[in-house]
C-alpha cells in the first residue's frame, strides 16, 4: 500500500533542515507496509553540524534554573498528553505493537517527562561533616555537556524520552540518533519539545544509519556521554569506541528473562501473566518473557491452559483494539525470529506455532503465530536473545533447580516467580541474578518511578528512570568552604578532643 510519505528533516539548532544532496530512507508500516515517513539518511557532517549547535546552546541551558528547565517539560508532558490518540496510533503503525500498547508506550513518555519536571526542583546534593572546624562541605550535580542519546524501535517513544528528559533536566544539551526503523515515532517526540518551546539547539535529531551517525557522535570530543539502548554486539562497539574518548558509556541491552512457576501458584493469574510477558510487544521487548521455567507438579497442567489459551489469542492488525499481538517490527525482525524457530525445531520439541502467518491482510505484514518450544536448559533458543513471540518452556524439580536454570545465562535483566509461599518469594529476591525481580507478575511492566536496567550482558551497571536517574547524566561536584580565615590541613592538623 503505497502513499505518498510525509517528509521530514534533521532538527538541528532549533530548525528542521534539509542538507543538500540528502539522500532519504522511508519506514514503512509492519502490519500492511504502508509508508510512514520519509527521513533524512543523515552523515558524519549532520551529526558534527548537530553537535556544533548542541554545544553552543550548553552553557545558556546549564544556566537556566533546573526548576524552569522542569517548567517546559511540564510543558512536553502536557502537550504530549493531548496528542496520545495521535502519537499512539503512529507508534502502531510504524512499529507495530497493539494500539493499547502504543497508547502505553506515549503514556509512559509523558509520566517520565512529567516525573523529571519534578526532578527540576530536588537534583538532590549532600552535606556532610567536615572534619576540620569553621568549614563546609556539600556535593552539587553539574551536567556533563552534549550528549548522545541512541535508541532502539521498541519503545519507539519511551525510550528516547527516558533518556531526554533525565539529560535536559539535569542541563545537558542533546543530540539524538533514533533507530532508523522508528524515525517517525523520533521525528513527531522532537517536535512536541519544539512546540512547548525548548531553546534552540537543547535537543538536536540526526536520523540516519547507526554505524555512520552514531560512530560520529561518540567519536566527537564535544560529546562528554552516550546513552545507548540496543542490542549486545552494538552495545558492544559502542562501549569499546567510547572508550578511546574516555567517555561515560551507558549501555541498556538485551535479556532472556525468566518466570520461574512454583507448584504452589496461582495458576490463572500467572496464565495472564505469561501471555502478556512473552507475546506482549511479539516478545519484542527487552524484558520479554522468554524463558518459562515449571516445576514438575503443575507442568503439565499449566501448558494444557496455556496452549489453549493461544487458541483464543487474536494475531492481526494492531490498531484493531480486540488484537493480542501485532506484527513483529519488519522483515529483518520476521527474518531472524524465523531462523531461531529453525534452530528450535532441531534442538527441542515444538509444542505451539512456529509459522509465518499467510493468507488475506497477514500476506501485506509480517505476522508470526505466537511459538512455544519444549526444552531443556542449554539449548540455544534457552540462552540467546531471539527478541520475538518465542517462549522457550523449561521442566524443573525443585526450586533449586529452576534458580540454577534462571540464572545460568548470560543476561541479567528481568525476572520473576510465582508461588505463594512468601519465605520462597523472599529468597527469589535474593536468589534471582537480574536488575528487577517480580513476585507474582509477569517480567514486564517497568514504572518510571523506580530504576531500571540489569546485570551481566544486560549493562554495564546504571540504571535509567527512577531517581537514580539523573546519576547518568551528572557529574558530582565536591565542594569545600573554609571560614576560618586561616589554612586549615586536612589529616594533617589536629585536635585532641577534651
Ligand atoms: P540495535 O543495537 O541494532 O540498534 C540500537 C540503536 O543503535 C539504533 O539507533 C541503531 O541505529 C544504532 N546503531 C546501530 N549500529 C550502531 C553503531 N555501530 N554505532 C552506534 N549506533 C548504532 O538494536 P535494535 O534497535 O535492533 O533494538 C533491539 C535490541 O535492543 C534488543 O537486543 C533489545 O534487547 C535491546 N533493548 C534493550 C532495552 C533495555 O533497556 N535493556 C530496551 C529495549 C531494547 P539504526 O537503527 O540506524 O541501525
Amino acid at each position: 500500500m503505497a502513499t505518498q510519505a510525509e517528509e521530514f528533516g534533521l532538527y538541528i539548532g532549533g530548525k528542521w533542515v534539509v542538507p543538500t544532496g540528502a539522500k532519504r530512507f522511508e519506514t514503512t508500516n509492519p502490519a500492511n507496509g504502508e509508508t510512514v515517513g520519509s527521513f533524512v539518511s543523515g552523515t558524519a557532517k549532520d551529526a558534527t553540524d548537530a553537535i556544533a549547535a548542541a554545544h553552543v546552546a550548553f552553557r545558556p541551558w546549564k544556566e537556566t534554573p533546573a526548576p524552569k528547565r522542569g517548567e517546559i517539560l511540564l510543558e512536553v508532558a502536557h502537550r504530549m498528553r493531548h496528542a496520545k490518540s495521535a502519537l499512539g496510533r503512529i507508534v502502531t503503525r510504524e512499529m507495530g505493537k497493539v494500539i493499547g500498547e502504543g497508547l502505553g508506550d506515549v503514556q509512559e513518555s509523558i509520566d517520565f517527562v512529567e516525573y523529571m519536571a519534578g526532578e527540576g526542583r530536588r537534583l538532590f546534593g549532600e552535606t556532610v561533616p567536615s572534619e576540620l572546624r569553621s568549614k563546609f562541605c556539600l556535593t552539587v550535580r553539574q551536567p556533563k555537556g552534549v550528549v548522545a542519546c541512541i535508541t532502539p524501535w521498541n519503545f519507539p517513544t519511551a525510550i528516547p524520552n527516558w533518556k531526554i528528559a533525565a539529560a535536559l533536566i539535569t542541563g545537558n544539551t542533546v543530540v539524538f540518533k533514533p533507530a532508523s526503523g522508528t524515525a517517525r515515532c523520533a521525528a513527531e517526540v522532537v517536535k512536541v519539545y519544539e512546540e512547548a518551546g525548548l531553546p534552540d539547539g537543547v535537543l538536536n535529531l540526526v536520523t540516519g544509519p547507526g554505524g555512520v551517525v552514531g560512530n560520529a557522535l561518540i567519536d566527537d570530543p564535544r560529546v562528554r556521554s552516550v546513552s545507548f539502548t540496543g542490542g549486545v554486539s552494538t552495545g558492544r562497539e559502542v562501549y569499546v569506541r567510547g572508550a578511546q574518548g574516555l567517555k561515560m558509556v551507558h549501555l541498556e541491552l538485551g535479556g532472556k528473562n525468566p518466570v520461574i512457576l512454583m507448584e504452589d501458584a496461582d495458576l490463572p493469574l500467572a496464565l495472564d501473566g505469561v501471555l502478556f510477558g512473552a507475546f506482549g510487544t511479539s516478545g519484542q521487548r527487552c524484558t520479554a518473557t522468554s524463558r518459562l521455567i515449571i516445576h514438575e507438579r503443575v507442568y503439565d497442567e499449566f501448558l494444557a491452559l496455556l496452549t489453549d489459551r493461544l487458541d483464543r489469542f487474536p494475531v492481526g492488525d494492531p490498531l484493531d483494539p480486540k488484537t493480542a499481538m501485532g506484527p513483529v517490527a519488519s522483515l529483518d525482525q520476521e527474518k531472524k525470529i524465523l531462523d531461531y524457530i529453525e534452530v528450535g525445531q532441531k534442538e527441542a520439541t515444538l509444542r505451539y506455532g512456529g509459522h509465518k502467518l499467510t493468507g488475506g491482510a497477514y500476506d501485506r505484514g509480517h505476522f508470526l503465530e505466537p511459538t512455544i518450544f519444549e526444552t531443556t536448559h542449554g539449548t540455544r533458543i534457552s540462552k540467546e536473545e531471539i527478541f520475538g513471540p518465542v517462549l522457550s518452556v523449561l521442566r524443573v524439580a525443585s526450586y533449586e533447580e529452576a534458580v540454577r536454570v534462571a540464572n545460568d545465562v548470560d543476561y541479567g535483566l528481568s525476572s520473576a516467580i510465582y508461588t505463594r509461599d512468601v519465605n520462597r518469594a523472599f529468597r527469589a529476591i535474593e536468589d534471582l541474578e537480574a536488575g528487577i525481580t517480580y513476585v507474582n507478575a509477569p517480567t514486564i511492566g517497568a514504572e518510571v518511578q523506580l530504576p531500571f536496567g540489569g546485570i551481566k550482558s544486560t549493562g554495564n551497571g546504571g540504571r535509567e528512570a527512577g531517581s537514580v536517574a539523573v546519576d547518568e547524566f551528572t557529574e558530582i561536584k565536591t565542594v569545600f568552604v573554609d571560614f576560618s580565615s586561616k589554612l586549615q590541613k586536612a589529616q594533617i592538623d589536629s585536635e585532641t578532643v577534651e
